[in-house]
């Protein structure tokens, strides 16, 4: 049988895309080993609680706020009125997958290892099996599959692991030039994790890896739309995935909709996801942050100055949307002069 979508990746990005194509009736199938257990420290953030609703299936911890630190310098975020969740990423993942079922995807569980457009469809090889669809969306996350598709070329190396011991409220970002190390409470256990440009840190975990380099360069083939991290849609300052993964998949879903029913174009992708991510704003911060003498000064002004600290805030729950790149540097310049 011939679908109509085939979505390659039941992470956030492939289950929401599914589910959202099988709602409105087009023949969908999810292809997915279903065998990776998945690294990550699992924030929901306030973007995401603010555009979705989430379930208690899967929240393990209502945060309340954010405690940045460099070297000795620290500073506690108290959230005003964002909110932040920390979820079993395991059971989100399953979760997602099965609405996408009872929606009407199909799930196939195997690994797809080529995909090829052609005039007529596109041609799914898999280890098993070969599927035929006239459309696909690549949600395989960083994997082999996306790179060889155009996918991210560049990534943070991170590793992370569990430590049972109590949780405390917030999430802990331990800022170095070229990365941070992080603490993310759960229900009765912490997970701490580190992330370098350059290669794996030399802890004990488990290893996984974040695009940095910002959405690739071609998003959109002639029958192909690449969603989540195999597009590069990745925060890049606090490496903030989920909901770019979600909301991208969502919108390949409503692009090859308005494709198969000869509303847009496959190009209209592209347009929909820049009017909507804009990572201007994190990336310069992220570029002033490379520098130590600024993270230090960064920090203390979070401590030591409100005002600061409400950007900073506002900054991360993505709060404001007024905030262009030239009030980040112009703010962020001051505090160094
Ligand atoms: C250490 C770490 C911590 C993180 N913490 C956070 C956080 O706290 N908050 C946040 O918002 N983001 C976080 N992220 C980022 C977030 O995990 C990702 O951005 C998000 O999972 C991307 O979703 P996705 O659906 O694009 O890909 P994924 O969730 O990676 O899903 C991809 C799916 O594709 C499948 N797949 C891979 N290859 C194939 C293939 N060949 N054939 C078929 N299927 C395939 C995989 O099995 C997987 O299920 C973190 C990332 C890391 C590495």
């Amino acid at each position: 049988m011939k679908y109509d979508v085939a979505v390659i990746g039941a992470g956030p990005a492939g289950s929401f895309a599914a589910k959202r194509l099988a709602l409105m009736g087009y023949r969908t199938v999810l292809i997915d080993p279903c065998d990776n257990k998945k690294v990550c420290a699992g924030i929901l953030t306030a973007q995401y609680v603010r555009e979705y609703e989430v379930n208690d299936d899967y929240i393990e911890r209502k945060l309340k706020g954010v405690r940045i630190s460099f070297k000795d310098v620290s500073a506690k975020i108290n959230y005003r009125q964002a909110v932040e969740y920390s979820i079993d990423r395991q059971a989100y993942d399953n979760f997602n997958l099965n609405e996408a079922l009872a929606a009407n995807s199909k799930l196939k569980q195997d690994a797809v290892v080529s995909v090829l457009e052609t005039d007529q469809c596109v041609e799914i090889k898999t280890k098993y099996d070969v599927l035929f669809s006239d459309y696909a969306v690549l949600a395989s996350g960083v994997s082999d599959l996306a790179s060889h598709l155009g996918g991210p070329k560049e990534y943070a190396y991170c590793v992370q692991q569990r430590i049972d011991t109590t949780p405390g409220d917030y999430f802990e970002m331990d800022l170095k030039k070229d990365g941070y190390s992080w603490i993310a409470p759960r229900k009765d256990h912490i997970l701490t994790g580190t992330s370098s440009l350059i290669d794996y840190p030399d802890i004990p975990g488990d290893k996984a890896l974040i695009p940095v380099g910002g959405p690739v360069q071609r998003t959109f083939f002639n029958r192909l739309l690449l969603a989540g991290d195999a597009g590069g849609f990745v925060s890049p300052f606090e490496g903030e995935g989920i909901y770019y993964a979600r909301r991208s998949g969502e919108i390949a879903a409503e692009v090859l909709a308005g494709v198969m029913s000869g509303k847009n174009g496959m190009e209209d992708y592209e347009k929909r996801w820049k009017k909507e991510f804009d990572f201007s704003a994190l990336d310069m911060v992220s570029d002033l942050l490379a520098d130590e003498y600024v993270l230090e000064m960064f920090v203390q002004e979070i401590r030591d100055n409100e005002k600061f600290s409400i950007f900073v805030e506002n900054l991360l729950t993505k709060e404001s949307k007024d905030l262009s790149p030239w009030d980040i540097s112009y703010l962020l310049k001051k505090i160094v002069d």
